[in-house]
């Protein structure tokens, strides 16, 4: 049996971890509040038929850590927390679901602001939102889809790799392997598109692929190649773990900056990157994007679209650091984040 609680392999320092049930509507949550140091913990919650508990206590752990890092970089006064839900989205789901988990973030007070993640929907967002007001993506915290924002913050952060590796930010000319044409990735490619760049698009959905290839006037090639294609950027926006030690010395291109979550299968795969001169955007820092529209999203619409392109700037510090100091971008990324993290630390006289 797989330790559990304190001993738990994900457990990081988690400040709150809350195992919410509910009888009546079938629920079964785990809450995990990683860090409230910067502020509140921000995160989705992702509705999965995980097979155990355990499975699902790890998801939880392991990517409200990850929201803290992410928030920190993102430079947002809000810390790291996520939720899961342990239900089949295409079966179980019901309002009275989604009211019961409302609740269970009400009962928290604002330490934890939920929002959407896999399996849930913006309908999803305002059935929670009749229970608490600590949600966003409702209709009344709403810009809308944040992944317009997400495509704008990795197109910021390719600009930004460029100008690292080649001096200049330009498009005119490069080539892109997009991977995977859904939300992010479509609006990715429609943004290098239109600043001059050649497309290579792939994706396992062959409408989409039709869609981009006539819309962009792109090539196409099986989403298995993409890795391999020769461009200047590879930009993998579909699934994780893309990026490790069998694809690692197939790669065609010297950047690789897309909205994929976790796309190194090992954290020493940054290394590797490092080792054979490719330049990682550090893929929480390229895809916050989404998180900062919900966070930021009491503000003016040129606020907001000034502080997505602020990604590019953070890009760029990471990757005059790590060539500096001649160490991977990844890490970089970490350090600036608890360096974020230990400065809140001071101001609020914890140690
Ligand atoms: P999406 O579901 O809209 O699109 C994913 C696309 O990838 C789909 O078109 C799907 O057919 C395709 N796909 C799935 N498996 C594939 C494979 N093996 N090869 C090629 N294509 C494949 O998702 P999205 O919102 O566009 O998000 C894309 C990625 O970016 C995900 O990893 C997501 O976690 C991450 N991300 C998204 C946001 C956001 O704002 N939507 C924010 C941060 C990170």
């Amino acid at each position: 049996m797989n330790p559990s609680g304190f001993d738990h392999p994900e457990f990081d320092g988690h400040e709150k971890v809350v195992f919410g049930h509910d009888a009546g509507a079938g629920l079964y949550t785990v809450i995990a509040i990683h860090d409230t140091r910067l502020g509140p913990a921000l995160g989705g919650c992702r509705m999965w038929p995980y097979p155990n508990t355990d499975e699902a206590l790890t998801d939880a752990l392991r990517l409200s850590r990850g929201m803290t890092y992410k928030n920190a970089l993102a430079g947002l006064d809000y810390g790291g927390g996520k939720a899961v839900i342990i239900a089949d989205p295409k079966k179980d789901k019901s309002a009275d679901l989604m009211q019961a988990f409302g609740r269970k973030v009400d009962a928290l007070g604002g330490l934890y602001i939920t929002g959407e993640d896999v399996g849930l929907t913006p309908a999803d967002m305002e059935a929670i939102g009749s229970a608490t007001e600590h949600v966003r993506g409702t209709s009344k915290t709403h810009r809308g889809d944040p992944s317009p924002y997400t495509a704008l913050g990795v197109y910021c952060g390719i600009q930004s790799a460029l100008g690292h590796l080649y001096g200049s930010p330009d498009l005119r000319g490069r080539t892109v392997s997009v991977q995977g044409l859904g939300n992010v990735g479509f609006t990715l490619a429609r943004f290098l598109h239109d600043a001059g760049a050649k497309l290579v698009v792939s994706d396992i959905n062959s409408n989409a692929v039709d869609r981009a290839v006539a819309a962009f006037s792109a090539r196409s090639v099986d989403t298995r190649d993409a890795h391999t294609v020769e461009a200047d950027v590879f930009a993998p926006c579909a699934l994780g773990a893309g990026i490790n030690s069998t694809t690692i010395p197939q790669l065609g291109a010297p950047i690789i900056a897309g909205s994929a979550n976790n796309q190194l299968a090992e954290p020493s795969d940054g290394k590797t990157l490092a080792e054979r001169g490719i330049l990682y955007a550090p893929d929480y820092v390229i895809n916050a994007g989404g998180v900062i529209a919900l966070a930021r999203h009491d503000v003016e619409d040129d606020v907001l679209e000034a502080d997505v392109r602020g990604i590019g700037e953070t890009l760029k510090q990471i990757f005059e650091r790590a060539k500096v100091k001649g160490e991977a971008t990844a890490s970089v990324a970490d350090r600036i984040a608890e360096e974020r993290l230990s400065a809140a630390d001071n101001k609020n006289g914890r140690t």
